[in-house]
Protein backbone atom coordinates (compact mmCIF):
# COMPACT_ATOMS: atom_id res chain seq x y z
CA UNK A 1 0.00 0.00 0.00
CA UNK A 2 1.18 3.65 -0.86
CA UNK A 3 1.93 5.54 1.86
CA UNK A 4 1.69 9.09 2.38
CA UNK A 5 4.79 11.59 2.03
CA UNK A 6 4.37 15.19 2.64
CA UNK A 7 5.32 17.97 -0.04
CA UNK A 8 6.96 20.17 1.88
CA UNK A 9 8.18 21.85 -0.94
CA UNK A 10 5.24 22.30 -2.06
CA UNK A 11 3.00 23.29 0.80
CA UNK A 12 6.02 25.88 1.17
CA UNK A 13 5.92 27.45 -2.15
CA UNK A 14 1.97 27.88 -1.89
CA UNK A 15 2.75 29.33 1.34
CA UNK A 16 5.54 32.01 0.52
CA UNK A 17 3.64 32.78 -3.10
CA UNK A 18 0.33 32.20 -2.92
CA UNK A 19 -1.24 33.01 0.20
CA UNK A 20 1.12 36.05 0.85
CA UNK A 21 3.31 34.66 3.71
CA UNK A 22 6.20 36.01 1.76
CA UNK A 23 4.90 39.21 1.33
CA UNK A 24 3.79 39.33 4.86
CA UNK A 25 7.72 38.21 6.25
CA UNK A 26 9.21 41.03 3.83
CA UNK A 27 5.97 43.38 5.83
CA UNK A 28 8.38 42.63 9.16
CA UNK A 29 4.63 40.96 10.55
CA UNK A 30 6.64 37.99 12.00
CA UNK A 31 9.68 40.46 13.33
CA UNK A 32 12.91 38.86 12.77
CA UNK A 33 11.59 35.20 12.05
CA UNK A 34 13.55 33.76 9.10
CA UNK A 35 12.30 32.50 6.00
CA UNK A 36 15.10 29.36 7.14
CA UNK A 37 13.72 28.58 9.96
CA UNK A 38 10.35 28.22 8.86
CA UNK A 39 11.65 25.92 6.27
CA UNK A 40 13.23 23.84 8.97
CA UNK A 41 10.04 23.74 11.23
CA UNK A 42 8.09 22.56 7.72
CA UNK A 43 10.43 19.66 7.07
CA UNK A 44 10.65 18.63 10.78
CA UNK A 45 6.61 18.76 10.33
CA UNK A 46 6.94 16.77 7.26
CA UNK A 47 9.27 14.07 8.20
CA UNK A 48 6.82 13.41 11.65
CA UNK A 49 4.14 12.87 9.96
CA UNK A 50 5.79 10.64 7.36
CA UNK A 51 7.51 8.77 9.58
CA UNK A 52 5.43 8.55 12.76
CA UNK A 53 1.97 9.06 11.71
CA UNK A 54 1.17 8.25 8.28
CA UNK A 55 2.01 4.82 9.18
CA UNK A 56 -1.03 4.93 11.95
CA UNK A 57 -3.73 5.69 9.28
CA UNK A 58 -4.82 1.83 8.67
CA UNK A 59 -4.22 0.17 12.20
CA UNK A 60 -6.43 3.19 13.47
CA UNK A 61 -9.32 2.52 10.61
CA UNK A 62 -9.06 -1.31 11.34
CA UNK A 63 -8.59 -1.18 15.29
CA UNK A 64 -11.12 2.43 16.07
CA UNK A 65 -11.81 3.23 19.46
CA UNK A 66 -12.74 0.10 21.61
CA UNK A 67 -15.39 1.09 24.43
CA UNK A 68 -16.09 -0.54 27.59
CA UNK A 69 -17.39 0.92 30.78
CA UNK A 70 -17.11 4.48 29.92
CA UNK A 71 -13.44 3.84 29.10
CA UNK A 72 -11.93 4.29 25.47
CA UNK A 73 -8.61 2.40 24.73
CA UNK A 74 -7.49 4.40 21.37
CA UNK A 75 -5.21 2.27 18.64
CA UNK A 76 -2.21 0.72 19.62
CA UNK A 77 0.70 3.14 18.75
CA UNK A 78 -1.54 5.96 18.85
CA UNK A 79 -0.65 6.62 22.75
CA UNK A 80 3.19 6.86 22.05
CA UNK A 81 2.58 8.93 19.18
CA UNK A 82 0.38 11.30 20.34
CA UNK A 83 2.95 11.96 23.44
CA UNK A 84 6.28 12.25 21.10
CA UNK A 85 4.08 14.63 19.13
CA UNK A 86 3.18 16.89 22.11
CA UNK A 87 6.73 16.52 23.74
CA UNK A 88 7.88 17.77 20.38
CA UNK A 89 5.99 21.41 21.01
CA UNK A 90 3.74 20.56 17.55
CA UNK A 91 0.44 21.39 19.33
CA UNK A 92 1.45 24.82 20.77
CA UNK A 93 3.23 26.15 17.41
CA UNK A 94 1.60 29.03 17.33
CA UNK A 95 0.07 29.81 20.61
CA UNK A 96 1.39 32.62 22.98
CA UNK A 97 4.89 32.13 24.46
CA UNK A 98 3.37 33.78 27.46
CA UNK A 99 1.77 29.89 28.14
CA UNK A 100 4.14 28.03 26.68
CA UNK A 101 3.57 28.29 22.62
CA UNK A 102 5.97 29.33 20.26
CA UNK A 103 4.20 32.05 18.93
CA UNK A 104 4.77 31.21 15.37
CA UNK A 105 2.31 31.83 12.37
CA UNK A 106 -0.66 30.55 12.24
CA UNK A 107 0.12 30.09 8.55
CA UNK A 108 2.91 27.99 9.18
CA UNK A 109 0.67 26.38 11.93
CA UNK A 110 -1.58 25.53 9.17
CA UNK A 111 0.39 24.18 7.08
CA UNK A 112 1.64 21.25 9.75
CA UNK A 113 -1.90 20.66 10.24
CA UNK A 114 -2.52 19.63 7.08
CA UNK A 115 0.47 17.18 7.32
CA UNK A 116 -0.81 16.01 10.48
CA UNK A 117 -4.21 15.70 9.07
CA UNK A 118 -2.93 13.60 5.58
CA UNK A 119 -0.88 11.49 7.50
CA UNK A 120 -3.94 10.55 9.81
CA UNK A 121 -7.27 12.45 9.90
CA UNK A 122 -8.53 10.84 12.90
CA UNK A 123 -4.85 11.94 14.56
CA UNK A 124 -5.09 15.11 13.66
CA UNK A 125 -8.53 16.07 14.43
CA UNK A 126 -8.13 15.82 18.28
CA UNK A 127 -5.13 19.00 18.77
CA UNK A 128 -7.28 20.88 16.19
CA UNK A 129 -9.95 21.21 19.28
CA UNK A 130 -7.62 21.25 21.83
CA UNK A 131 -5.86 24.77 19.59
CA UNK A 132 -9.63 26.00 19.35
CA UNK A 133 -10.14 25.60 22.89
CA UNK A 134 -6.44 26.98 23.48
CA UNK A 135 -7.48 30.44 21.73
CA UNK A 136 -11.31 30.72 23.50
CA UNK A 137 -9.59 30.87 26.72
CA UNK A 138 -6.58 33.32 25.60
CA UNK A 139 -9.26 35.41 24.11
CA UNK A 140 -12.14 35.40 26.52
CA UNK A 141 -10.94 33.46 29.62
CA UNK A 142 -10.47 34.81 33.00
CA UNK A 143 -6.76 34.97 34.59
CA UNK A 144 -6.94 33.12 37.06
CA UNK A 145 -8.36 30.14 34.55
CA UNK A 146 -5.27 30.81 31.46
CA UNK A 147 -2.78 30.44 34.91
CA UNK A 148 -4.79 27.35 35.49
CA UNK A 149 -5.53 25.42 32.14
CA UNK A 150 -3.68 27.55 29.70
CA UNK A 151 -0.21 25.67 29.89
CA UNK A 152 -0.92 22.34 30.19
CA UNK A 153 -3.16 22.61 27.36
CA UNK A 154 -0.73 24.67 24.81
CA UNK A 155 1.71 21.87 25.67
CA UNK A 156 -0.69 18.67 24.70
CA UNK A 157 -0.29 17.32 28.34
CA UNK A 158 -3.80 17.99 28.38
CA UNK A 159 -6.28 17.64 25.25
CA UNK A 160 -9.52 19.90 24.94
CA UNK A 161 -12.99 19.49 23.48
CA UNK A 162 -15.82 21.56 21.96
CA UNK A 163 -19.35 20.98 23.07
CA UNK A 164 -22.45 22.19 21.26
CA UNK A 165 -24.20 19.85 19.85
CA UNK A 166 -27.63 18.20 21.65
CA UNK A 167 -30.33 15.67 19.80
CA UNK A 168 -32.33 18.86 19.43
CA UNK A 169 -29.62 21.48 18.19
CA UNK A 170 -27.48 21.12 15.69
CA UNK A 171 -27.16 23.29 12.74
CA UNK A 172 -29.74 25.29 15.08
CA UNK A 173 -27.06 25.97 18.10
CA UNK A 174 -29.46 28.47 20.01
CA UNK A 175 -31.72 25.10 20.64
CA UNK A 176 -29.69 23.49 22.99
CA UNK A 177 -30.50 22.11 26.39
CA UNK A 178 -27.60 21.55 28.60
CA UNK A 179 -28.26 23.40 31.97
CA UNK A 180 -26.25 25.66 34.05
CA UNK A 181 -27.06 26.82 37.65
CA UNK A 182 -24.99 29.18 39.73
CA UNK A 183 -23.10 28.24 42.97
CA UNK A 184 -22.17 30.31 45.62
CA UNK A 185 -18.76 29.50 45.14
CA UNK A 186 -18.72 31.10 41.78
CA UNK A 187 -18.56 28.17 40.04
CA UNK A 188 -21.65 26.25 38.04
CA UNK A 189 -23.25 22.73 38.12
CA UNK A 190 -23.74 21.71 34.84
CA UNK A 191 -26.61 19.11 33.71
CA UNK A 192 -27.66 17.84 30.68
CA UNK A 193 -26.31 15.56 27.44
CA UNK A 194 -24.95 16.22 24.66
CA UNK A 195 -24.09 14.08 21.27
CA UNK A 196 -21.29 13.43 18.27
CA UNK A 197 -18.48 14.61 20.76
CA UNK A 198 -15.13 14.36 19.22
CA UNK A 199 -12.45 13.06 21.73
CA UNK A 200 -14.57 13.83 24.49
CA UNK A 201 -13.02 10.24 26.03
CA UNK A 202 -10.10 8.81 25.49
CA UNK A 203 -6.55 7.46 27.03
CA UNK A 204 -4.66 9.93 25.45
CA UNK A 205 -4.13 12.84 28.12
CA UNK A 206 -4.04 12.62 32.41
CA UNK A 207 -7.45 14.60 31.65
CA UNK A 208 -9.72 16.33 29.10
CA UNK A 209 -11.04 19.59 29.16
CA UNK A 210 -14.26 20.29 28.17
CA UNK A 211 -15.60 23.65 26.52
CA UNK A 212 -19.33 23.07 26.88
CA UNK A 213 -21.96 25.24 25.98
CA UNK A 214 -25.11 25.58 28.13
CA UNK A 215 -28.01 27.98 29.45
CA UNK A 216 -28.78 29.59 32.76
CA UNK A 217 -31.78 29.26 34.51
CA UNK A 218 -32.58 33.25 33.63
CA UNK A 219 -30.75 33.25 30.01
CA UNK A 220 -32.68 34.74 26.95
CA UNK A 221 -33.97 32.06 24.47
CA UNK A 222 -32.01 31.48 21.41
CA UNK A 223 -28.70 32.16 20.50
CA UNK A 224 -28.27 35.18 22.83
CA UNK A 225 -28.73 33.02 26.09
CA UNK A 226 -26.12 30.51 26.10
CA UNK A 227 -23.14 30.93 28.39
CA UNK A 228 -19.33 28.87 27.53
CA UNK A 229 -18.16 26.72 30.23
CA UNK A 230 -15.01 24.91 31.17
CA UNK A 231 -15.74 21.83 32.73
CA UNK A 232 -12.40 19.30 33.48
CA UNK A 233 -12.94 15.39 33.41
CA UNK A 234 -10.61 15.53 36.84
CA UNK A 235 -10.83 18.94 38.90
CA UNK A 236 -7.70 20.20 40.00
CA UNK A 237 -5.76 19.14 43.40
CA UNK A 238 -4.52 22.33 45.46
CA UNK A 239 -0.73 21.53 43.31
CA UNK A 240 -2.83 21.72 40.06
CA UNK A 241 -2.71 17.80 39.25
CA UNK A 242 -5.80 16.16 38.65
CA UNK A 243 -7.51 15.08 41.81
CA UNK A 244 -11.56 14.10 42.19
CA UNK A 245 -13.31 12.85 39.34
CA UNK A 246 -16.39 15.47 37.59
CA UNK A 247 -19.77 14.73 37.01
CA UNK A 248 -19.11 14.18 33.73
CA UNK A 249 -18.69 10.58 31.68
CA UNK A 250 -19.14 9.51 27.88
CA UNK A 251 -21.72 7.26 27.95
CA UNK A 252 -21.25 5.65 24.44
CA UNK A 253 -19.50 5.99 21.30
CA UNK A 254 -21.02 6.11 17.73
CA UNK A 255 -20.35 3.35 14.73
CA UNK A 256 -19.22 5.66 12.06
CA UNK A 257 -18.30 5.41 7.82
CA UNK A 258 -15.04 6.63 8.43
CA UNK A 259 -12.12 8.44 11.46
CA UNK A 260 -12.53 5.12 13.20
CA UNK A 261 -9.89 6.00 15.32
CA UNK A 262 -11.29 9.72 16.73
CA UNK A 263 -13.97 8.48 19.32
CA UNK A 264 -17.35 10.49 18.56
CA UNK A 265 -19.34 10.66 22.11
CA UNK A 266 -22.35 10.84 23.84
CA UNK A 267 -21.65 13.34 26.66
CA UNK A 268 -23.64 13.05 30.45
CA UNK A 269 -23.67 15.46 32.59
CA UNK A 270 -24.98 15.11 36.22
CA UNK A 271 -25.71 11.79 37.00
CA UNK A 272 -24.18 12.63 40.38
CA UNK A 273 -26.36 15.99 40.78
CA UNK A 274 -24.42 17.92 37.87
CA UNK A 275 -20.12 18.72 36.88
CA UNK A 276 -18.56 21.34 38.37
CA UNK A 277 -17.98 23.93 35.65
CA UNK A 278 -16.35 27.36 35.09
CA UNK A 279 -17.66 30.57 33.42
CA UNK A 280 -15.59 31.34 30.47
CA UNK A 281 -15.93 35.21 29.83
CA UNK A 282 -19.43 36.25 30.29
CA UNK A 283 -22.75 35.12 31.32
CA UNK A 284 -25.07 34.78 28.23
CA UNK A 285 -22.15 35.98 26.08
CA UNK A 286 -20.87 32.61 25.12
CA UNK A 287 -21.37 32.60 21.32
CA UNK A 288 -18.92 35.21 20.71
CA UNK A 289 -15.79 32.98 22.91
CA UNK A 290 -17.73 29.98 20.61
CA UNK A 291 -17.00 31.72 17.16
CA UNK A 292 -13.69 32.01 17.89
CA UNK A 293 -13.10 28.73 18.77
CA UNK A 294 -15.32 27.99 15.57
CA UNK A 295 -13.22 30.30 13.15
CA UNK A 296 -10.29 28.14 14.33
CA UNK A 297 -11.86 24.85 14.38
CA UNK A 298 -13.50 25.66 10.50
CA UNK A 299 -10.19 26.57 9.22
CA UNK A 300 -8.64 23.93 10.54
CA UNK A 301 -11.31 21.20 8.85
CA UNK A 302 -10.40 23.43 5.72
CA UNK A 303 -7.01 22.04 5.74
CA UNK A 304 -8.26 18.81 6.50
CA UNK A 305 -10.23 18.62 3.18
CA UNK A 306 -6.91 19.88 1.58
CA UNK A 307 -4.91 16.86 4.15
CA UNK A 308 -7.53 14.23 2.71
CA UNK A 309 -6.90 15.24 -1.45
CA UNK A 310 -3.65 15.40 -1.13
CA UNK A 311 -3.14 12.01 0.05
CA UNK A 312 -5.58 10.53 -1.95
CA UNK A 313 -3.80 12.60 -4.87
CA UNK A 314 -0.44 10.80 -3.79
CA UNK A 315 -1.74 7.61 -3.87
CA UNK A 316 -3.75 7.69 -7.56
CA UNK A 317 -0.88 9.03 -9.19
CA UNK A 318 1.62 6.15 -7.82
CA UNK A 319 -0.92 3.70 -9.02
CA UNK A 320 -1.81 4.96 -11.76
CA UNK A 321 1.93 5.41 -13.00
CA UNK A 322 2.07 1.04 -12.11
CA UNK A 323 -1.29 -0.47 -13.30
CA UNK A 324 -1.31 -0.93 -16.71
CA UNK A 325 -3.96 -1.57 -19.06
CA UNK A 326 -5.29 -1.31 -22.44
CA UNK A 327 -2.83 0.56 -25.09
CA UNK A 328 -2.85 3.88 -24.99
CA UNK A 329 -3.14 6.26 -28.42
CA UNK A 330 0.38 5.38 -30.64
CA UNK A 331 1.89 2.84 -27.78
CA UNK A 332 2.90 -0.61 -28.84
CA UNK A 333 2.53 -3.03 -26.16
CA UNK A 334 0.14 -2.36 -22.57
CA UNK A 335 0.39 0.99 -21.18
CA UNK A 336 0.35 2.91 -18.04
CA UNK A 337 -3.14 3.89 -17.16
CA UNK A 338 -1.47 7.59 -16.87
CA UNK A 339 -1.11 7.10 -19.83
CA UNK A 340 -4.71 7.48 -20.92
CA UNK A 341 -6.14 10.78 -21.42
CA UNK A 342 -9.70 10.42 -18.81
CA UNK A 343 -7.51 9.30 -16.65
CA UNK A 344 -5.06 12.14 -16.68
CA UNK A 345 -7.52 14.21 -16.57
CA UNK A 346 -8.55 12.49 -13.24
CA UNK A 347 -5.42 13.07 -12.18
CA UNK A 348 -5.04 16.53 -13.29
CA UNK A 349 -8.22 17.26 -11.63
CA UNK A 350 -7.68 16.00 -8.42
CA UNK A 351 -3.81 18.18 -8.28
CA UNK A 352 -5.58 21.24 -9.36
CA UNK A 353 -8.16 21.54 -6.99
CA UNK A 354 -6.11 20.23 -4.21
CA UNK A 355 -3.57 23.40 -5.19
CA UNK A 356 -6.31 25.54 -5.27
CA UNK A 357 -7.78 24.43 -1.92
CA UNK A 358 -4.35 24.72 -0.14
CA UNK A 359 -3.88 28.42 -1.71
CA UNK A 360 -7.32 29.57 -0.69
CA UNK A 361 -6.88 27.73 3.02
CA UNK A 362 -3.49 29.28 3.55
CA UNK A 363 -3.98 32.42 2.09
CA UNK A 364 -7.19 32.69 5.58
CA UNK A 365 -4.45 32.00 7.32
CA UNK A 366 -1.90 34.46 6.63
CA UNK A 367 -5.38 37.04 7.26
CA UNK A 368 -5.84 35.76 10.46
CA UNK A 369 -2.08 36.48 11.09
CA UNK A 370 -2.33 40.04 9.45
CA UNK A 371 -5.56 40.71 11.88
CA UNK A 372 -3.35 39.40 14.84
CA UNK A 373 -0.14 41.15 14.16
CA UNK A 374 -0.37 44.09 11.86
CA UNK A 375 0.80 47.23 13.96
CA UNK A 376 -1.79 49.82 12.31
CA UNK A 377 -5.44 49.35 13.87
CA UNK A 378 -6.92 49.71 10.20
CA UNK A 379 -4.71 47.10 8.68
CA UNK A 380 -6.11 44.79 11.49
CA UNK A 381 -9.44 45.79 10.72
CA UNK A 382 -9.03 44.66 7.03
CA UNK A 383 -7.51 41.88 7.20
CA UNK A 384 -9.80 41.08 10.04
CA UNK A 385 -12.38 41.30 7.63
CA UNK A 386 -10.52 39.42 4.52
CA UNK A 387 -10.09 36.47 7.00
CA UNK A 388 -14.26 36.59 8.33
CA UNK A 389 -15.11 36.86 3.74
CA UNK A 390 -12.38 33.29 3.19
CA UNK A 391 -12.84 31.35 6.01
CA UNK A 392 -16.61 29.87 4.63
CA UNK A 393 -14.91 29.65 1.33
CA UNK A 394 -11.93 27.53 2.72
CA UNK A 395 -14.09 25.54 4.75
CA UNK A 396 -17.10 24.53 2.36
CA UNK A 397 -14.90 24.07 -0.97
CA UNK A 398 -11.71 22.54 0.39
CA UNK A 399 -14.08 19.91 2.27
CA UNK A 400 -16.13 19.55 -0.73
CA UNK A 401 -13.49 19.05 -3.11
CA UNK A 402 -11.48 16.44 -0.01
CA UNK A 403 -14.29 14.53 -0.90
CA UNK A 404 -14.45 15.02 -5.11
CA UNK A 405 -11.03 14.10 -4.81
CA UNK A 406 -11.16 10.92 -2.87
CA UNK A 407 -13.91 9.74 -4.97
CA UNK A 408 -11.80 10.04 -7.83
CA UNK A 409 -8.83 8.60 -6.80
CA UNK A 410 -11.12 5.70 -5.80
CA UNK A 411 -12.25 5.63 -9.83
CA UNK A 412 -8.64 5.60 -10.74
CA UNK A 413 -7.96 2.85 -8.82
CA UNK A 414 -10.96 0.76 -10.38
CA UNK A 415 -12.40 -2.66 -8.76
CA UNK A 416 -8.82 -1.85 -6.33
CA UNK A 417 -10.22 1.43 -4.83
CA UNK A 418 -13.38 -0.01 -4.07
CA UNK A 419 -12.21 -3.14 -1.72
CA UNK A 420 -10.44 -1.82 1.50
CA UNK A 421 -6.84 -3.37 0.35
CA UNK A 422 -5.15 -0.09 -1.14
CA UNK A 423 -6.19 2.32 1.16
CA UNK A 424 -8.07 4.82 -1.45
CA UNK A 425 -11.52 3.71 0.21
CA UNK A 426 -10.89 4.89 3.63
CA UNK A 427 -9.51 8.45 2.59
CA UNK A 428 -13.10 7.74 1.16
CA UNK A 429 -14.68 7.26 4.11
CA UNK A 430 -12.68 9.67 6.29
CA UNK A 431 -13.49 12.62 4.05
CA UNK A 432 -17.53 12.47 4.16
CA UNK A 433 -17.63 13.87 7.37
CA UNK A 434 -15.82 17.24 6.53
CA UNK A 435 -18.62 19.24 4.87
CA UNK A 436 -20.63 18.08 7.50
CA UNK A 437 -18.85 19.16 10.93
CA UNK A 438 -17.99 22.84 11.76
CA UNK A 439 -21.05 23.73 10.30
CA UNK A 440 -22.38 22.20 7.42
CA UNK A 441 -21.23 23.16 4.12
CA UNK A 442 -24.62 24.86 3.76
CA UNK A 443 -24.38 26.64 6.56
CA UNK A 444 -21.20 28.68 5.60
CA UNK A 445 -23.09 29.22 2.22
CA UNK A 446 -25.42 30.69 3.77
CA UNK A 447 -22.59 32.64 6.47
CA UNK A 448 -20.80 33.70 3.19
CA UNK A 449 -23.94 35.54 1.38
CA UNK A 450 -25.58 36.94 4.34
CA UNK A 451 -23.15 38.30 6.91
CA UNK A 452 -19.26 38.13 4.47
CA UNK A 453 -20.23 39.63 1.36
CA UNK A 454 -22.36 42.73 3.33
CA UNK A 455 -18.95 43.54 5.56
CA UNK A 456 -17.63 46.90 5.05
CA UNK A 457 -20.71 47.49 2.94
CA UNK A 458 -19.06 45.15 0.10
CA UNK A 459 -16.14 46.88 0.28
CA UNK A 460 -14.50 43.57 1.51
CA UNK A 461 -15.28 41.60 -1.47
CA UNK A 462 -14.90 44.04 -4.03
CA UNK A 463 -11.18 44.35 -2.81
CA UNK A 464 -11.11 40.86 -3.20
CA UNK A 465 -12.18 40.95 -6.64
CA UNK A 466 -9.80 43.93 -8.07
CA UNK A 467 -7.07 41.43 -6.60
CA UNK A 468 -8.34 38.89 -8.62
CA UNK A 469 -8.36 41.04 -11.33
CA UNK A 470 -4.73 41.86 -10.85
CA UNK A 471 -3.62 38.70 -11.43
CA UNK A 472 -5.61 38.28 -14.49
CA UNK A 473 -3.48 41.32 -15.92
CA UNK A 474 -0.29 39.79 -14.83
CA UNK A 475 -0.90 36.40 -16.82
CA UNK A 476 -2.01 38.29 -19.89
CA UNK A 477 1.24 40.74 -19.15
CA UNK A 478 2.92 37.35 -20.18
CA UNK A 479 2.01 36.93 -23.70
CA UNK A 480 2.98 33.25 -23.09
CA UNK A 481 1.62 30.93 -25.18
CA UNK A 482 2.05 28.28 -22.44
CA UNK A 483 -0.86 29.83 -20.49
CA UNK A 484 -2.82 28.68 -23.11
CA UNK A 485 -6.86 30.67 -22.45
CA UNK A 486 -5.71 31.05 -18.65
CA UNK A 487 -6.30 35.23 -18.83
CA UNK A 488 -9.40 35.13 -21.05
CA UNK A 489 -11.04 32.25 -18.89
CA UNK A 490 -9.99 33.70 -15.50
CA UNK A 491 -11.53 37.40 -16.65
CA UNK A 492 -14.72 35.22 -17.53
CA UNK A 493 -14.88 33.59 -14.13
CA UNK A 494 -14.02 37.18 -11.99
CA UNK A 495 -16.56 38.97 -14.67
CA UNK A 496 -19.56 35.93 -13.65
CA UNK A 497 -18.43 36.37 -9.56
CA UNK A 498 -18.88 40.15 -10.18
CA UNK A 499 -22.07 40.14 -11.49
CA UNK A 500 -23.04 37.29 -9.13
CA UNK A 501 -22.12 39.42 -6.08
CA UNK A 502 -23.58 42.79 -7.28
CA UNK A 503 -26.94 40.73 -8.15
CA UNK A 504 -26.74 39.43 -4.36
CA UNK A 505 -25.53 42.59 -2.56
CA UNK A 506 -28.26 44.70 -4.65
CA UNK A 507 -31.21 42.65 -2.78
CA UNK A 508 -33.24 43.30 -5.87
CA UNK A 509 -34.36 39.80 -5.37
CA UNK A 510 -37.81 38.99 -3.21
CA UNK A 511 -39.71 36.71 -1.12
CA UNK A 512 -38.83 33.94 -0.81
CA UNK A 513 -35.26 34.94 -1.13
CA UNK A 514 -33.30 32.95 -3.54
CA UNK A 515 -30.33 34.13 -2.16
CA UNK A 516 -30.67 31.47 0.47
CA UNK A 517 -31.53 28.79 -2.75
CA UNK A 518 -28.29 30.00 -4.47
CA UNK A 519 -25.55 30.46 -1.37
CA UNK A 520 -24.05 27.37 -2.57
CA UNK A 521 -23.66 27.58 -6.11
CA UNK A 522 -22.11 31.00 -5.33
CA UNK A 523 -19.95 29.70 -3.03
CA UNK A 524 -18.13 27.24 -5.97
CA UNK A 525 -18.18 30.38 -7.75
CA UNK A 526 -16.32 32.02 -5.88
CA UNK A 527 -13.79 29.59 -4.93
CA UNK A 528 -12.94 28.21 -8.57
CA UNK A 529 -12.67 32.00 -9.00
CA UNK A 530 -10.00 32.85 -6.03
CA UNK A 531 -8.88 29.10 -6.92
CA UNK A 532 -7.79 29.72 -10.61
CA UNK A 533 -6.34 33.28 -9.54
CA UNK A 534 -4.07 31.61 -6.72
CA UNK A 535 -2.39 28.86 -8.60
CA UNK A 536 -1.72 31.44 -11.71
CA UNK A 537 -0.33 33.51 -8.68
CA UNK A 538 1.89 30.06 -7.87
CA UNK A 539 2.79 29.76 -11.94
CA UNK A 540 3.87 33.38 -12.13
CA UNK A 541 5.55 33.16 -9.50
CA UNK A 542 7.89 30.05 -10.44
CA UNK A 543 8.28 31.58 -13.44
CA UNK A 544 9.61 34.52 -11.96
CA UNK A 545 12.25 32.22 -10.09
CA UNK A 546 12.72 29.82 -12.43
CA UNK A 547 15.82 27.78 -12.40
CA UNK A 548 15.56 27.13 -9.00
CA UNK A 549 13.51 23.87 -9.05
CA UNK A 550 10.40 26.12 -8.68
CA UNK A 551 8.64 24.07 -11.31
CA UNK A 552 7.59 26.68 -13.80
CA UNK A 553 6.35 24.41 -16.34
CA UNK A 554 4.19 22.36 -13.90
CA UNK A 555 3.26 25.12 -12.11
CA UNK A 556 2.13 27.01 -15.51
CA UNK A 557 0.37 23.52 -16.94
CA UNK A 558 -1.91 22.88 -13.60
CA UNK A 559 -3.03 27.04 -13.93
CA UNK A 560 -3.60 26.77 -17.35
CA UNK A 561 -5.83 23.57 -16.73
CA UNK A 562 -7.42 24.64 -13.95
CA UNK A 563 -8.41 27.95 -15.99
CA UNK A 564 -9.73 25.92 -19.09
CA UNK A 565 -11.32 22.89 -17.39
CA UNK A 566 -12.70 24.18 -14.23
CA UNK A 567 -12.86 27.75 -14.24
CA UNK A 568 -15.33 27.80 -16.81
CA UNK A 569 -17.79 26.72 -14.89
CA UNK A 570 -18.15 30.54 -13.61
CA UNK A 571 -20.70 31.25 -16.06
CA UNK A 572 -22.95 28.21 -15.57
CA UNK A 573 -22.52 28.88 -11.55
CA UNK A 574 -23.40 32.71 -12.16
CA UNK A 575 -26.74 31.80 -13.80
CA UNK A 576 -27.91 29.40 -11.24
CA UNK A 577 -27.10 32.17 -8.71
CA UNK A 578 -29.19 34.78 -10.75
CA UNK A 579 -31.63 32.67 -12.53
CA UNK A 580 -32.03 29.16 -11.12
CA UNK A 581 -31.81 30.11 -7.72
CA UNK A 582 -35.98 31.26 -7.95
CA UNK A 583 -36.74 27.65 -9.06
CA UNK A 584 -35.98 25.96 -6.11
CA UNK A 585 -38.06 28.26 -4.54
CA UNK A 586 -40.84 27.68 -6.89
CA UNK A 587 -40.44 24.35 -7.03
CA UNK A 588 -41.93 22.11 -4.02
CA UNK A 589 -44.28 20.48 -6.61
CA UNK A 590 -41.30 18.89 -7.52
CA UNK A 591 -41.00 17.20 -4.39
CA UNK A 592 -44.61 16.74 -3.57
C1 LIG B 1 -18.04 12.45 13.56
C2 LIG B 1 -18.66 13.69 14.12
C3 LIG B 1 -17.94 14.49 14.99
C4 LIG B 1 -18.53 15.63 15.55
N1 LIG B 1 -17.83 16.35 16.49
C5 LIG B 1 -18.49 17.33 17.17
C6 LIG B 1 -17.87 17.97 18.29
O1 LIG B 1 -16.73 17.67 18.67
N2 LIG B 1 -18.58 18.91 18.98
C7 LIG B 1 -19.84 19.25 18.61
O2 LIG B 1 -20.42 20.11 19.28
N3 LIG B 1 -20.45 18.68 17.54
C8 LIG B 1 -19.81 17.73 16.82
N4 LIG B 1 -20.43 17.11 15.76
C9 LIG B 1 -21.77 17.55 15.36
C10 LIG B 1 -21.78 18.30 14.06
O3 LIG B 1 -21.18 19.55 14.20
C11 LIG B 1 -23.25 18.38 13.58
O4 LIG B 1 -23.61 17.07 13.17
C12 LIG B 1 -23.44 19.38 12.47
O5 LIG B 1 -23.30 20.68 12.94
C13 LIG B 1 -24.82 19.26 11.81
O6 LIG B 1 -25.85 19.22 12.75
P1 LIG B 1 -26.94 18.05 12.66
O7 LIG B 1 -26.23 16.75 12.59
O8 LIG B 1 -27.92 18.22 13.75
O9 LIG B 1 -27.65 18.25 11.27
P2 LIG B 1 -28.88 19.23 10.97
O10 LIG B 1 -28.65 20.55 11.60
O11 LIG B 1 -30.14 18.51 11.27
O12 LIG B 1 -28.75 19.40 9.39
C14 LIG B 1 -29.24 18.47 8.43
C15 LIG B 1 -29.19 19.13 7.06
O13 LIG B 1 -30.05 20.28 7.03
C16 LIG B 1 -29.32 21.45 6.67
N5 LIG B 1 -29.80 22.59 7.44
C17 LIG B 1 -30.05 22.66 8.77
N6 LIG B 1 -30.46 23.89 9.11
C18 LIG B 1 -30.45 24.65 7.99
C19 LIG B 1 -30.76 26.01 7.70
N7 LIG B 1 -31.12 26.87 8.65
N8 LIG B 1 -30.65 26.42 6.42
C20 LIG B 1 -30.25 25.58 5.46
N9 LIG B 1 -29.94 24.28 5.68
C21 LIG B 1 -30.04 23.82 6.93
C22 LIG B 1 -27.86 21.13 6.96
O14 LIG B 1 -26.98 21.87 6.14
C23 LIG B 1 -27.80 19.62 6.67
O15 LIG B 1 -27.58 19.40 5.31
C24 LIG B 1 -19.83 15.99 15.17
C25 LIG B 1 -20.55 15.20 14.26
C26 LIG B 1 -19.99 14.05 13.76
C27 LIG B 1 -20.82 13.19 12.84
Amino acid sequence: MMTYRAPVDDIAFALRNAAGLGPALADGLYGDLSDDVIQAVLEQAGKFATDVLAPLNTIGDRYGTPFKDGIVTTPPGWKEAYRAWAQAGWNGLAAPAQWGGQELPQAVNAACIEMWNSAAMAFGLGPVLTMAGVDALVTHGSDELKRTYLPKLVSGEWMGTMQLTEPQAGSDVGALRTKAERVADGSYRITGQKIFITYGEHDLTDNIIHLVLARLPDAPSGTKGISLFLVPKFLLNADGSPGQRNDARAHSIEHKLGIHASPTCTMVYGDRGGATGFLIGEENRGMACMFTMMNQARLSVALQGVAIAERATQQALAYARERRQGRADGASGSSPIIAHPDVKRMLLTMRALTRAARAISYATAVAIDRAQRSPDGAARRAAHERASLLTPIAKAFSTDIGNEVASLGVQVHGGMGYVEETGAAQHYRDARITPIYEGTNGIQAIDLVTRKLPLAGGGTVRAYMSEIRRTVDAVNATNDPDFGWTGVRLQDAVDSLQRATDWLLGGQHNDPDPALAGATPYLRLFALTAGGALLAEEALAARRLAGNGNDAAGRTAIARFFAENLAVQASGLERTVVEGADSVNRADAGLA
